[in-house]
């Protein structure tokens, strides 16, 4: 079976326990002004267009009919809104790649299988991000099926906003979700990621209740979640959680998804966004180790 898969990134030490593979699945259904991986939001190839890597050869301008490009010396501007696929056979530099093409569920896991030396040194494994890898439920479970076979660790990475059908699809075969919880305010969640925040909820709760392994990941994002108005509800919400995640992991916010909306011909919606607040984030990882949560720092200043 084929699916759509962004990108499969190897010795990832951020994603789950030991050394693992990320496997980043296309599409999701959050717009999250911050998204780091905006060229696995849609579900579709897309073009991507390094122009530091042009050499201003021209070679591209041979075949530009509908004047999508722009050359001033090694200074290249696209249209994305243009068919910028044909490109990519006739400039030598790689300036333009696509992303989030069709492929084989064996041949992901063969991939994946290449490093299980590394994840059994290591007690790693492979964990499955996004973009939503529980969009593509069938496709996913095919993957770690083959997978598990092998006695692979699997993580899966979500932002819960699928029906829970699609975790009873891969559940059999999953050691670790890796939760991630954008907001507990309804209103505040929907003006940030463009959906209703109940079917995470639930889906979480649901989890919890069938007392899987989670690890809870919030991105802080200085004055849009930190806030008191935020946390007032989550610590509330956590205090009756107290032993239903294996940690709590608290993510500095960053800018390193920038240059990728660039290279989509895309603004970044966060431009002015300010670091995440030091002070606040170790305020709040205190606060959670004070109700008895293992909290974890990632992406630390
Ligand atoms: S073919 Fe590639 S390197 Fe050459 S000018 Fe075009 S984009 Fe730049």
């Amino acid at each position: 079976m084929k699916g759509r898969v962004t990108n499969i990134q190897r010795y990832s030490l951020h994603d789950g326990p030991g050394i693992r593979t990320t496997v980043f699945f296309a599409g999701c259904g959050l717009r999250c002004l911050w998204c780091s991986n905006p060229e696995s939001l849609r579900n579709e190839e897309r073009i991507m267009v390094f122009t530091s890597r042009c050499t201003g050869c021209a070679a591209c301008l041979s075949i530009d009919t509908d004047q999508a490009l722009t050359l001033n010396g090694k200074s290249l501007t696209f249209d994305p809104q243009k068919d910028l696929a044909k490109f990519i056979a006739v400039c030598p530099y790689k300036v333009f790649v696509e992303v989030n093409e069709e492929v084989e569920a064996e041949d992901v896991a063969n991939t994946c299988l290449r490093d299980r030396l590394f994840y059994e040194e290591s007690r790693g494994g492979v964990t499955f991000s996004g973009g939503e890898p529980l969009l593509q439920p069938e496709f996913l479970k095919e993957v770690v099926q083959r997978l598990k076979k092998e006695g692979i660790h699997i993580a899966i990475e979500t932002a819960g906003n699928v029906g829970f059908e699609s975790f009873e699809v891969i559940d059999p075969y999953v050691d670790l979700y890796l939760y991630d919880l954008k907001f507990i305010d309804p209103v505040q969640h929907l003006r940030y990621t463009g959906q209703n925040n109940e079917i995470i909820l639930s889906n979480l709760e649901r989890l919890i209740q069938l007392k899987k392994n989670i690890v809870l990941r919030m991105v802080l994002l200085n004055g849009i979640n930190d806030t008191d108005q935020e946390w007032d509800k989550r610590f509330d919400w956590l205090k009756h959680h107290s032993s239903s995640f294996q940690r709590i992991e608290l993510l500095a916010y960053h800018n390193f998804g920038e240059g990728k909306y660039v290279a989509l011909g895309e603004e970044y919606p966060m431009k002015d966004q300010k670091k995440t607040d030091e002070i606040r984030i170790q305020e709040i990882k205190g606060k959670l180790e004070s109700m008895g949560f293992e909290v974890h720092v990632e992406n630390a200043f």
